[in-house]
């Protein structure tokens, strides 16, 4: 068994930017890499779980987020860092959703504040939950994972973190969060 670090991305890892669709509006946090780097060298699995409604919003495509997250997965690997998966929810709840794609519209299982993401990874990568954490800027990242019994972290990086008083521990960053796991083992 494996333990992991679940990753919310927009406003964890990278910038807030609304509905990231071009590979060049991709900003690191300040302090990622490190943060990144300490979770791995304490035998982390690093999964990104993400919401990707602009994609059932026809505001970009499966295949432009394939190339957003290669220059991720590239510009980390640059810095000897590994993401085990990265899983994305493409869908929107709302079937009658405005310029949406329909193949896309309506309830799936995988949309935070539900856990499909986090299901199918622990089902790929083997991880136990017990061992495991979360970090994420909106309280359905943590909902998520207090639906599989995972201890969430918010941070204050992202745009999101309205309602996330109440859940979890509030630390400024993912560096800050790293700090904090690898002094509280
Ligand atoms: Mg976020
Ligand atoms: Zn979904």
């Amino acid at each position: 068994m494996n333990k992991a670090i679940f990753l919310d991305r927009d406003g964890v890892i990278n910038k807030e930017v609304d509905y990231l669709s071009e590979p060049e509006d991709l900003e690191l946090i300040n302090g990622v890499i490190e943060a990144l780097s300490i979770f791995q060298k304490l035998g982390f699995k690093l999964i990104i779980i993400t919401n990707q409604s602009g994609i059932a919003r026809n505001l970009f495509t499966e295949n432009d987020l394939d190339i957003i997250h290669q220059k991720l997965r590239d510009i980390l690997l640059e810095n000897k860092i590994t993401l085990d998966g990265i899983y994305y929810c493409p869908h929107h709840p709302d079937i009658h959703l405005k310029n949406g794609n329909i193949k896309f519209l309506g309830n799936c299982n995988c949309r935070k504040p539900k856990n499909g993401m986090i299901l199918q990874a622990q089902k790929d990568l083997s991880i136990d939950f017990t061992q495991s954490f979360l970090v994420g800027d909106s309280l359905r990242d943590i909902q998520s994972g207090n639906l599989c019994g995972i201890q969430g972290f918010g941070v204050k990086t992202g745009k999101a973190c309205i309602g996330l008083k109440n859940e979890g521990i509030h630390l400024d960053d993912l560096l800050k969060v790293a700090k904090y796991i690898k002094s509280h083992p």
